[in-house]
């Protein structure tokens, strides 16, 4: 499931230096490519967009049920250097 920001965002900045997959953009509200979010799997265990968020406002998209497989597919696909199988 890729992540999205609600209209609460106030485009502090804090999530969008921490994604591992430049999913995010600048804007008001700032926005998630779900294309290129995979939840962070592949690098972390938790969303970093989220723990970063000091307004709570990045939440599950329910338009975007993927499974862990497809996620860390989704990672290797984006970043086929990373891990070479
Ligand atoms: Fe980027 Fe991870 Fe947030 Fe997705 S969950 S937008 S990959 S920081």
């Amino acid at each position: 499931m890729a992540m999205k920001i609600t209209e609460d965002c106030t485009a502090c900045d804090a999530c969008f230096t921490v994604c591992p997959n430049d999913a995010i953009a600048t804007g008001d509200p700032y926005t998630i490519n779900p294309k290129l979010c995979t939840e962070c799997v592949g690098v972390e265990e938790e969303p970093q967009c989220v723990l970063e968020c000091y307004e709570e406002c990045v939440v599950e998209d329910p338009d975007w049920v993927e499974s862990e497989e497809v996620l860390q597919a989704k990672y290797d696909s984006l970043h086929p250097t990373a891990n070479p199988h």
